[in-house]
């Protein structure tokens, strides 16, 4: 990157842009766009941006060739939304469901074949009988 550019982009104390700034890559390290969060399974949790990375490109049409990037604080962010209680026991119900046999009733312990319909049991009773 070039000198007047990190130059032009290297603003900490968010004097000049509002938000602190930082080059691509200068960033201190505790601050991650969302893509970054994203990677380490977190999310920025509502907190509000903690800065912005800049970076001169000629791609996607950027305003005046910067392209930007916000910034959020690991030390705040949160885990990756989980399945609520609620929906987990719904999807195990829906599974329950699936693994059932309508044939002979049990729980088969996989999801039945969607081809079958039934437990391999009871297709090869079938088999056998025709
Ligand atoms: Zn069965």
């Amino acid at each position: 990157m070039r000198r007047r550019t990190m130059a032009m982009f290297f603003d900490p104390a968010g004097t000049r842009y509002g938000v602190p700034t930082w080059p691509w890559r200068m960033a201190p390290p505790h601050l991650l766009t969302r893509r970054q969060l994203a990677a380490c399974g977190l999310r920025p949790g509502g907190q509000p941006i903690a800065g912005q990375v800049l970076w001169r490109s000629r791609r996607y049409n950027a305003p005046g060739g910067v392209r930007a990037a916000y910034l959020y604080d690991v030390r705040l962010a949160l885990p990756k939304r989980i399945a609520s209680p609620a929906q987990r026991a719904a999807l195990a119900k829906a599974l329950t469901v699936r693994r059932t046999c309508p044939e002979c009733g049990t729980d088969a312990g996989y999801v039945l074949s969607r081809h079958l319909g039934v437990c391999l049991e009871c297709a090869d009773a079938w088999e056998i009988a025709s």
